[in-house]
């Protein structure tokens, strides 16, 4: 099997269209990625002919919806490498997901004085969740600082890592600069120490295959909709002898055992953090996203998108004025750029009148923009369907930005 990427262009229909009259070039992939057929039609099919409430149902619809949300599972387990299928929580994504470790497992067993890492250049969904926790606590929040080039400072954060530390919170790969960190040495280093590590594989999962037992992970979390699957749908990863300690923090049906009026118990794992009716149609849609990604040869993918944005740094080099932000040895899937004497939103605004797509602002990564001193940047991210045209695309409607803003 070898990386084909016209054929894969071929499954995903939104791809094929004009906007501005222009075709459509989508780099937008860090916000969400473009959903292949299977997975459109993974939804219709399951709203047509099996929608019924899960678990609880008696009658044919509800065993059919059961036990493809179950599948479903299954496949993120496989997906993940988890030992165990009840170590996957649904969740509505990775926000949903950080929070509810931070406040599960934060308000258990994190206290006064704890120090927590996270570093410089994570989303918001992945400080303000612990500052909430730190408020609640009184638990001190530190970031791990972050090079010129966008890698984090390892010998900061052998500084850092330290008896007092007992969370570690990082992103796997950045949305806003394209980082990819050493998640495996933060983990043992920070194991090491006793301290529990919750990797942020939100921009991760789509690129690279993630083992979570190979990386020993204790939390491992992920959007699905920027892994080719629908909104409101996302996972969270925890060890099973970790999140059998942990409280539910959402009470309410499914992760009931007993409820009485003189108490009432759990359920175990996983529906002690699935109270009320899950995103069943969402979840079943991911497996089918998942199930086409592991369907592909992946290292053949990983090599081609490493050669498109080897391709994109290459281009970047060449084009004068531009500024690239974030420039790691390990990088996926980002090119973040200033053009000299413009706004990012201007050239935003004038590439998609050419029909490109692309973010502009700060990425839900403010702290980062401010260590470089920038209100935000242009941003290109790409996925498996993108090619050296839509590279070139991307440069050639730079050209003209350019001309006609400075
Ligand atoms: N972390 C990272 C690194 C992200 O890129 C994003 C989405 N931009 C999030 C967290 C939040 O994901 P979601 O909005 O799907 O919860």
């Amino acid at each position: 099997m070898s990386f084909d990427v016209n054929a894969v262009r071929q499954d995903f229909p939104i791809l094929d269209q004009m906007v501005h009259d222009k075709p459509l070039v989508y780099l937008d992939n860090g916000a969400t990625t473009q959903k292949p057929s299977v997975v459109i039609d993974a939804l219709d099919h399951y709203y047509k002919v099996d929608n019924s409430n899960v678990h609880r149902g008696a009658h044919t619809l509800s065993d059919r919806a059961t036990i493809a949300f179950e599948n479903a599972r299954k496949a993120v387990q496989t997906f993940l490498n988890a030992q165990h299928s009840e170590e996957i929580i649904w969740t509505r994504g990775t926000t949903e997901s950080i929070n509810i470790v931070a406040q599960s497992y934060g308000d258990a067993f994190i206290k006064k004085g704890d120090v927590i890492l996270v570093s410089g250049m994570e989303h918001h969904a992945n400080i303000v969740p612990w500052q909430m926790l730190c408020e609640r606590t009184g638990a001190i929040l530190k970031p791990i600082p972050v090079l010129d080039n966008g890698e984090l400072d390892m010998n900061a954060f052998d500084t850092l890592i330290q008896d007092n530390v007992k969370f570690v919170s990082l992103v796997h790969v950045s949305n806003a600069l394209g980082t990819v960190n050493p998640v495996k040495t933060v983990i043992e280093k920070s194991h090491a120490v006793g301290a529990k590590v919750l990797i942020d594989g939100a921009q991760a999962v789509a690129h690279f295959t993630v083992d979570v037992q190979e990386l020993d992970a204790d939390f491992y979390v992920f959007s699905g909709h920027k892994v080719f699957g629908p909104t409101g749908i996302g996972c969270l990863y925890g060890k099973k002898e970790l999140m059998d300690a942990m409280p539910p923090i959402l009470g309410g049906g499914e992760m009931i055992e007993k409820v009485s009026f003189d108490g009432t118990t759990y359920q175990g794992l996983p529906f002690k953090f699935e109270a009320g009716t899950p995103n069943i149609g969402g979840a079943i849609a991911l497996d089918a996203a998942l199930t086409y990604l592991m369907n592909l040869d992946r290292d053949a993918m990983v090599a081609y998108e490493e050669e498109l944005l080897a391709y994109a740094h290459e281009k970047a080099a060449q084009c004068e004025g531009l500024k690239v932000i974030g420039t790691a040895k390990e990088k996926a899937g980002v090119l973040s750029f200033l053009i000299e004497g413009t706004h990012p939103a201007d050239v935003g605004m004038l590439l998609d009148q050419q029909g490109v797509a692309v973010r502009t602002g700060h990425h839900c990564a403010m702290p980062i923009m401010d260590q470089f001193c920038i209100p935000g940047t242009a941003r290109a991210s790409f996925s498996i369907y993108n090619t050296k045209d839509d590279v070139d695309a991307l440069f050639t409607a730079l050209e003209k930005v350019k001309m006609f803003l400075t």
